[in-house]
């Protein structure tokens, strides 16, 4: 007999979650009539905040005419207005959009989607995806064998594919001891020297997330890295695949995450927010130029769910963008996220606050038990969990992050909140954080 009656499997054993009831705006409540600040955006999603009128309208809406049909059967309009939102999200000479269930599945598809792309061209060898360390592409095991996150693959390590992972820029910790002023940006220059080792003939495509999320504390790409990377891909004949899961549909301040650098990729994968976190999602929107050879083919991509193009996520979908669009969102998360980033640069007073960073409404804070060197906490201390914690048992949720140093030790915490966070909402959200962090630095002693 098992002790524990409970029929759920948390994601953490011996935690207790408190029960979340119902939730408005940025706020989640519980059954205990507690109310949280949603500064995680409900890990990355909630874009337009929890329960938001129109967003229910549609809903309703979609229920009184279409609940499902198979899109092995039929397609619908709802599908494609929703198509035709996301594709206005991408720059111009993207074409297709394929439907997906999760980030997790817009990224399986992406593998598949580079691998038929280059068999059609005559290039059957061409398989393997590079990807970086500390990234996040997701749980399955093709995603996962992209993810380069240690905690999150070594339980798996012998399932996995075998897809070479390079450094990812990391400028507070740059493996080549470069600075802002002196960065050449070496990192991309690892990715050639990769394709050199593994050889280009082998290798289908890159992928990169513009703004790493979890894993490395919202660590954004440094001018220069993605140009680079779109230079070395067409040189080597792969594709470039941007992972936009978290940093789509203008999370950081821009549609997606890479118009920062004005790179124009072959692949986008999304999820997450493009439905604002309603319903379960994903999309993978493809370059003509990709499109293109499965055209002249005559061939589909082979790749299908039972629930991709679900005219009730369609409907949540064409709700959520147009609602980002027409409240002027995306503006909203880039001044927004000013005003949240300013705040958070006076984390920095902390002895334990080693970096501040992010872009737009994403943001993130690293820490570190010495600032001066940079020598980051014990695993065992659990300081970014704690710190998290601290902010929950004050009304904030936030995105603790492990693992960024080394794949073991190194501590961040994560800010997304919805776009539709008030100046004086973020004041709470970083006073909250700043209380948080001094009370687990006090019971913290630097020397591990
Ligand atoms: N890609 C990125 C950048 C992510 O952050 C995540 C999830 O956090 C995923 C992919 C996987 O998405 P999902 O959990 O919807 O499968």
């Amino acid at each position: 007999m098992l002790k524990n009656q409970d029929p759920l499997l948390y994601r953490e054993m011996g935690r207790d979650y408190p029960v979340a009831e119902r939730a408005e705006g940025v706020y989640i409540y519980d059954t205990a009539g507690r109310r949280y600040i949603d500064a995680a955006g409900s890990y990355f999603t909630m874009h337009v905040g929890h329960r938001v009128e129109p967003v229910i309208a549609a809903v309703t809406r979609q229920l009184q005419s279409l609940d499902f049909a198979h899109t092995g059967f039929f397609t619908s309009e709802v599908a494609h207005r929703f198509a035709a939102r996301l594709l206005g999200l991408a720059p111009a000479g993207f074409a297709k959009v394929l439907f997906t269930t999760s980030g997790s599945a817009s990224n399986e598809a992406a593998i598949k989607l580079a691998r038929q792309y280059h068999a059609l061209a005559g290039k059957p060898d061409k398989i393997k995806v590079i990807a970086r360390w500390h990234s996040y592409h997701g749980g399955s095991l093709g995603a996962l064998s992209l993810t380069g996150h240690v905690p999150r693959r070594q339980p798996f390590d012998p399932l996995l594919l075998p897809f070479p992972h390079i450094e990812p820029p990391y400028c507070y910790r740059c493996p080549w001891g470069k600075t802002p002023e002196t960065c050449a940006t070496d990192c991309a220059d690892e990715l050639e020297r990769t394709i050199r080792l593994v050889g280009a003939q082998n290798i289908s495509a890159f992928i990169v997330e513009p703004v790493s999320g979890g894993p490395l504390g919202a660590n954004p790409a440094p001018d220069g890295y993605m140009k680079r990377v779109r230079e070395i891909c067409d040189r080597h004949d792969m594709l470039m695949i941007v992972d936009e899961v978290i940093t789509g549909a203008g999370r950081t301040g821009t549609k997606l995450g890479v118009d920062h650098w004005g790179v124009v990729p072959d692949v986008i994968t999304m999820a997450k927010g493009i439905c604002g976190g309603y319903v379960p999602t994903g999309a993978v929107l493809i370059h003509e130029r990709v499109y293109g050879a499965f055209e002249r083919a005559g061939v589909a991509l082979r790749h299908g769910e039972t629930f991709s193009g679900h005219p009730l996520v369609c409907a949540i979908g064409d709700a959520v963008l147009e609602f980002i669009e027409r409240q002027g969102l995306v503006e909203r998360a880039r001044t927004l996220g000013a005003v949240l980033g300013r705040r958070l640069e006076a984390l920095r007073g902390s002895p334990i606050v080693g970096d501040v960073r992010g872009i737009g409404l994403l943001r993130g804070i690293e820490l570190v038990a010495d600032k001066a060197t940079r020598r980051p906490f014990p695993r065992a201390r659990r300081v970014a969990a704690r710190i998290a914690q601290a902010c929950a048992d004050r009304g904030v949720i936030v995105v603790a992050g492990a693992g960024c140093v080394d794949g073991v030790d190194g501590d961040t915490i994560s800010l997304s909140p919805p776009f539709t966070i008030t100046e004086a909402e973020i004041e709470t959200v970083v006073s909250t954080l700043a209380e948080a962090i001094d009370v687990v630095a006090a019971d913290t002693p630097a020397a591990a």
